[in-house]
């Protein structure tokens, strides 16, 4: 981070203001003392106000990585607390999941097939198995396997450990010293600014030189000219653009922030505007993720939870009993909400099963198994989706007894699955395994018990937000681990989907044999089927935004160009490769995201606008009146006064723009497109002519009505600034005129606005500033003239914008 003092110096050792201190020693050497003092003085304010926005601009980017700090589960006090990782203590228990990164260096004292992956630290990428077993002291870190390394990240399993080491004292802290984050890489619009930027300073400089040399050749007096020429430069190049598109971003992040969207690398809000397809996951983004267990099939028929009683049980409540990774905390279970699910409603049904047991071993669940296995008193227990848990089964719990499973009874109960996966319900196979020998046979020659069916609602507000997405261009698909019929159901209830043949399997993806062009749902994927579900996309030409929680996720979101994680159960290493976190899971708030995102680039592209046709202006003023051998409308510093007072706050106030009503009913931007597209270009150009030459007219008029050099110009000047603060009110929407929005509903341009007219009163009618500024006061007729001219594209604009949507309507009618 920068020193304040540093960000302010710095604004002094920028080129324009070499170029500006160069004419105060021109000034200063040619006697002109009173102009050399004030280049000084305006060289000092453009400091400032340039320090201003460049400081507000650093605070809010350092503000931003705050948005987002690890945090880690501890024990404290028995009880399960989420800390922030860099509160963490030597001695603090810590519990570690799967998709973890270890926040200290940790003492293993329960260890459930933990494997982790060293090779931040050992550069080693084979996964690292862990144990809680003493080990006899060793020196090498890879030997060490009852430890796991801070900044390492836990890809299988669980377990809970004793912090021995944090910060700069862990292994990774002595090898690595401080890592420095990444930082804020600067995006793609910015770095086209940034080319954009040095083109024009090309152009001016060229042009201002032309002025000069022209104005010198035509018999003009060298001091004034070579002063001129180079206030111009200073006038015409942009420099507030690179500060206010920062601000513009930083600001766009906080809002998305109110939105729980925390954007981790700033070119994503960019990228967010042009996305075409989004990719999300079902349950907790789409559903409520408030699981409940309805349904248990068991012995050959469907019961009500309520129907049931413990004795109709038997082993298959020791699965739902034992069979999970959940932990208790304060009396209530945390983790996985299938499982939690599951247990609550065991709790409900025979409270007397519900105790705890030491589990032997364990196969954690894991999206590409669809499967989990504890050993519990030599029995496996397990749980999984059906078809991997019926594939495993040879024999089946009857009312007669346990009998052996062929392959029409297998299919009987497949069929069962997929009737009533259709209602929408996720459904578990429960199965298991008496006398086991050793840990190769927990997952197979099973006994099936029983399949149990979780409801869980679908989200009222995401079907709304589709709507919108949908309206905005933005395709959603739905991607999940669940069976088709589960899939197709919540599908169908959000409005995703209409007919079966928008689904696909992840084997079928596999396969490659049908076209997903038309696909809505992919079910029953891998974290591997997403990549592929993201290279296709991408390989059409789509801007994909994809969601995902877990370890396996982490590649497809790298590789999308909007990687979203979780905020509530996602894995850390899916919240690293993620360009944002979606703290609450919803959906919807990804689809206002994109609206944000799409509003911050048109508030880039409006002041954009601003900017190049204020610019245009000024510079044609001069441009024309050295070309036809004109005196010149404006003296040097009246130049730099207007780029002081029109460039800084009203360009500021146009970053400030809420999303306009229209952001979410067009299609997205293309990704490539230039920030002049869609008629932006032609735009700057045209009302640029129009600022320059109003004031030329104006400059001439005045010269011809009043005889009075100084008059004509203070005219020209006045004229030029009060274009640039009429023309700053159309730039602020590419569809509708100021009227339709109201003058007042961004206050703070219209404060901007209102302080930029006082500036200009004071230059005019302070004397002292009269004087060093050469201009002379206005009567009332004067202004009226260079209000009336100034505003009136305004005006013709609205107009010509008006009768255009109402011959629009006329036709339309006149079509129906
Ligand atoms: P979604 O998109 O709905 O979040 P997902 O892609 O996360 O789904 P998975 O969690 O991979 O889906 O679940 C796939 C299947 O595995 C589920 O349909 C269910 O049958 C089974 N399953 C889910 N959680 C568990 C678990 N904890 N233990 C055993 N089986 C599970």
């Amino acid at each position: 981070k920068d020193k304040i003092i540093f960000v302010f110096l710095r604004q002094f050792c920028d080129f324009m203001v070499m170029v500006l201190l160069f004419a105060a020693i021109i000034s200063a050497a040619c006697g002109e003392t009173v102009d050399a003092l004030m280049i000084l003085a305006i060289i000092i304010l453009n400091g400032v106000l340039g320090f201003v926005q460049e400081y507000k601009a650093e605070k809010s980017l350092a503000a931003l990585e705050k948005l987002y700090t690890p945090e880690s589960v501890v024990l404290r006090e028995g009880k399960e607390q989420v800390v922030l990782s860099e509160n963490i203590v030597p001695g603090d228990i810590v519990i570690l999941r799967q998709g973890d990164k270890a926040p200290a260096d940790i003492r293993l004292t329960e260890a459930y097939n933990i494997e982790t992956e060293e090779a931040v630290l050992t550069g080693e990428s084979a996964y690292v198995e862990k144990t809680s077993a003493v080990i006899d002291a060793v020196k090498e870190i890879s030997a060490k396997k009852n430890m796991v390394f801070s900044g390492t990240t836990i890809v299988k399993g669980r377990g809970m450990g004793i912090v021995t080491a944090t910060g700069m004292s862990t292994e990774m802290g002595r090898i690595a010293g401080l890592l420095d984050s990444a930082g804020n890489e600067p995006t793609p619009l910015q770095l086209r600014l940034k080319s954009l930027g040095k083109w024009l300073i090309t152009i001016c400089v060229g042009v201002c030189a032309i002025v000069s040399v022209l104005g010198i050749l035509t018999g003009g007096d060298v001091y004034t000219m070579i002063l001129t020429g180079v206030s111009l430069g200073v006038a015409s190049i942009p420099e507030g653009l690179p500060a206010i598109v920062t601000i513009c971003l930083a600001l766009g992040v906080w809002r998305l922030a109110k939105y729980k969207a925390i954007v981790k690398k700033l070119p994503a809000v960019e990228t967010l505007g042009s996305t075409t397809v989004i990719c999300s996951d079902k349950t907790g983004t789409l559903t409520e993720n408030t699981m409940v267990l309805d349904k248990v099939y068991i012995k050959g028929r469907w019961h009500l939870i309520t129907e049931l009683t413990d004795g109709d049980l038997g082993v298959v409540g020791k699965v739902m009993a034992y069979c999970h990774s959940l932990r208790e905390s304060a009396g209530s279970m945390l983790g996985d909400p299938t499982e939690a699910a599951l247990y609550n409603g065991l709790k409900k049904l025979a409270p007397n099963l519900c105790t705890t047991k030491k589990i032997d071993y364990e196969n954690p669940f894991d999206s590409g198994r669809r499967l989990m296995s504890v050993l519990v008193d030599q029995s496996s227990l397990v749980k999984g989706a059906p078809d991997t848990v019926i594939s495993k089964c040879d024999k089946v719990l009857t009312e007669k007894g346990i009998q052996t499973i062929d392959d029409i009874a297998r299919k009987s109960l497949l069929r069962e699955v997929d009737t009533i996966s259709r209602r929408g319900y996720r459904i578990l196979a429960l199965a298991y395994r008496e006398n086991i020998v050793s840990l190769k046979d927990m997952e197979n020659s099973l006994t099936f018990g029983a399949l149990v069916a979780l409801a869980d609602p679908i989200r009222e507000d995401a079907v709304e937000s589709l709507k919108i997405s949908a309206k905005a261009g933005v395709k959603t698909v739905m991607i999940t681990g669940d069976h088709s019929g589960t899939a197709f159901a919540v599908a169908k209830n959000l409005g995703i989907a209409d007919n079966e043949n928008q689904i696909m399997l992840g084997r079928e993806l596999e396969e490659g044999v049908r076209p997903i062009e038309d696909i809505r749902v992919f079910a029953r994927v891998s974290p591997e089927d997403k990549m592929r579900i993201v290279r296709h996309y991408k390989n059409r030409g789509e801007v994909v935004a994809m969601t995902g929680d877990g370890v396996n996720d982490a590649p497809a979101l790298r590789e999308a160009d909007i990687g979203i994680a979780m905020g509530m159960g996602g894995s850390d290493v899916t919240k690293e490769a993620a360009d944002f976190i979606l703290s609450d899971n919803n959906f919807t708030n990804i689809v206002h995201a994109i609206e944000e995102g799409r509003g911050i680039y048109d508030n880039i592209r409006k002041f954009v606008r601003y900017l190049l046709s204020s610019n245009l202006g000024e510079v044609l003023t001069m441009f024309i009146a050295v070309l036809f051998g004109f005196p010149l409308p404006l003296v040097p510093l009246q130049i730099l006064w207007i780029n002081l007072v029109t460039d800084g706050l009203p360009a500021l106030a146009l970053g400030l723009e809420k999303p306009g009503k229209e952001t979410m009913e067009r299609p997205p931007r293309p990704k490539s497109e230039s920030v002049f597209a869609r008629g932006l270009g032609a735009k700057i150009v045209v009302r640029g002519c129009i600022i320059g030459f109003t004031a030329i007219g104006i400059f001439l008029g005045a010269i011809m009505v009043y005889g009075d050099m100084t008059l004509a110009r203070t005219m020209a000047f006045t004229a030029l600034v009060f274009s640039q603060l009429f023309y700053v009110f159309d730039c602020r929407s590419e569809n509708d005129t100021p009227f339709s929005l109201g003058f007042f509903s961004n206050i703070y341009l219209v404060w901007a606005v209102l302080i930029s007219v006082a500036l200009q009163c004071l230059v005019l009618y302070n004397p002292w500033l009269s004087r060093v500024f050469l201009t002379s006061p206005l009567s009332l007729e004067q202004w009226g003239v260079i209000l009336l001219l100034t505003s009136l594209p305004t005006f013709i604009g609205a107009f010509w914008s008006f009768s255009k949507k109402k011959l629009k309507n006329i036709f339309e009618k006149q079509e129906k």
